[in-house]
């Protein structure tokens, strides 16, 4: 079976692109198990970090590598936190701090409107020429209060209005299909597919 390392170390994340290539002929492996140091992610845009993420997975390990970036838009905070989403609130990492955080930014705000972005790049080797890059995009509002015990990060703030619940309110499956990482997992599937790894 092709192995595939996975330049991520967030567990929820690890859960759910498990949970989204189960179908498929590829043995992910997080690159924590295979010892890749965190890279750093210093650039302004999802795309450009997902790329470094994938290269420095890649050249560590030999093997072909999937990275993502992702985050959350806020249309009334002209799309922060975005590329800074994990870390809104400061070091060390704090999903309690950032959804708090979001709070207070949003205190008064009526519009709510708020989206998720994912950026994935699968690379086939260190320098591999020609990535495979696809992006998806899961559009809801800010909550005003934190709801459901499910999902990670800023899930308990973001609301489905088609669906009258928090994104930590769905299950597994639920977000499965509706999520921007599941989305972009799924064009870069077809692209996977039409190239070949
Ligand atoms: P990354 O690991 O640099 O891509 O950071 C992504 C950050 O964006 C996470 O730590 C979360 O704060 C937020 N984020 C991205 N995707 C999701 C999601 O599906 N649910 C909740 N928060 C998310």
């Amino acid at each position: 079976m092709q192995k595939i390392v996975l330049a991520s170390n967030n567990a929820g994340k690890l859960k759910e692109f498990a949970h989204l290539l189960s179908p498929f002929e590829l043995q992910i492996i997080a690159q924590g198990e295979l010892n890749v140091p965190e890279c750093p992610e210093p650039y302004g845009t999802f795309v450009e970090n997902a790329l470094a993420k994938a290269r420095h997975a890649a050249k560590i390990t030999g093997l072909p590598a999937l990275a993502d970036d992702s985050g959350l838009c806020v249309h009334a905070l002209g799309g922060a936190p975005g590329v800074y989403s994990a870390r809104y609130a400061g070091e060390p990492k704090s999903d309690e701090r950032n959804n708090a955080k979001l709070l207070t930014e949003l205190a008064g705000q009526s519009d709510r409107r708020a989206w998720y972005y994912a950026s994935l790049v699968l690379v086939r080797s260190e320098h591999d020429p020609q990535p495979l890059i696809a992006d998806g995009v899961c559009v809801g509002e800010i909550a005003q209060v934190a709801q459901g015990a499910g999902g990670f990060g800023y899930d308990p703030l973001f609301w489905l209005p088609q669906l009258n619940k928090t994104v930590a309110q769905i299950t597994h499956e639920e977000k499965s299909q509706i999520s921007h990482r599941a989305k972009a997992l799924k064009s870069l599937i077809a692209k996977l597919q039409e190239t070949g790894l």
